[in-house]
């Protein structure tokens, strides 16, 4: 790997090991290139190691061997560097309770070090492309399920960051509430040239989304590549079928 190439990419994670307390092995190996602009999907069963690994990339998890850089900035020795290249929405809802929509973002902004007046301004700027304004002043407890979704996506890229992890951001979620989501994650990655990694067990969200996608089993990367070329090398009609053949 030359040193052009690691800074180029949004992600570069290299011969990357896990192991929890003496046993469990959550990655082995792992290595994994996001070119920059790419939107890719992780695909793996429960267990396989993705959220390890976006622990890993947002500086909350220590590997055992290997490294992982964001646009260059290694995760460990650069880690305050890295942090403000990566925004994760997160699986589960976790709003604070007492803000409103406005100060969810606006929080967020301050904690990346905004000031006052450029968090306000960030924050009403992301109101606006999720369609959220009218409920600008409302509690999490008013929001819709869907409405709660794009805030967790909103408050990701507060702090503008090159890298969005979305990890399954559609759990759950029924067809209409999911179609709607991926519109905006499409515009988004569309307009602003976010690279973006997705996590999700739906294999349709992929197929829809994702210009890449890995497959990850057992803590290793086992394949990847365009969700055509994926198809085309397991003989199958589909992503899903494409799946099913590569975790066999
Ligand atoms: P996924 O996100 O794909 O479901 P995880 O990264 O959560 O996978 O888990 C990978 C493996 O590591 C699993 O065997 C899981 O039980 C284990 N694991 C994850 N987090 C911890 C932890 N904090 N302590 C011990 N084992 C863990």
């Amino acid at each position: 790997m030359s040193e052009l190439e690691r800074q180029s990419a949004a992600l570069w994670a290299q011969d990357v090991e896990k192991v929890y307390g003496d046993a469990t092995h959550a990655l082995r190996g792992f290595s994994l290139q996001i070119p920059a602009g790419c939107f890719f999907g992780l695909l793996g069963p429960n267990g396989s190691g993705k959220s390890t690994l976006i622990g890993m990339i947002s500086g909350l998890v220590r590997a055992r061997a290997g490294f992982i850089s964001v646009f260059g900035c290694d995760v460990v020795n650069q880690a305050p560097q890295a942090r403000l290249q990566v925004g994760v929405a997160p699986q589960d809802v976790h709003l604070d309770r007492f803000l409103t929509t406005r100060e969810v973002l606006e929080y967020h902004g301050r904690y990346f070090g905004m000031a006052r007046l450029e968090a306000g301004r960030r924050a009403d700027e992301l109101l606006d492309a999720f369609d959220l304004t009218a409920k600008a002043n409302a509690k999490p407890n008013r929001l819709s399920g869907g409405m709660r979704r794009r805030l967790l996506i909103a408050r990701a890229l507060v702090h503008r960051p090159r890298l969005l992890i979305l990890d399954e951001p559609t759990a759950g979620v029924d067809l209409r509430l999911r179609r709607e989501l991926w519109s905006y994650v499409r515009s988004l990655h569309q307009e602003h040239d976010t690279t973006v990694l997705l996590t999700t067990h739906y294999l349709e969200e992929a197929e829809e989304l994702c210009e890449r996608v890995g497959f990850i089993r057992d803590g290793e990367l086992i394949d990847q590549g365009a969700v055509c070329e994926l198809v085309e090398r397991y003989g199958g009609g589909d992503l899903e079928d494409a799946y099913t053949e590569a975790m066999r």
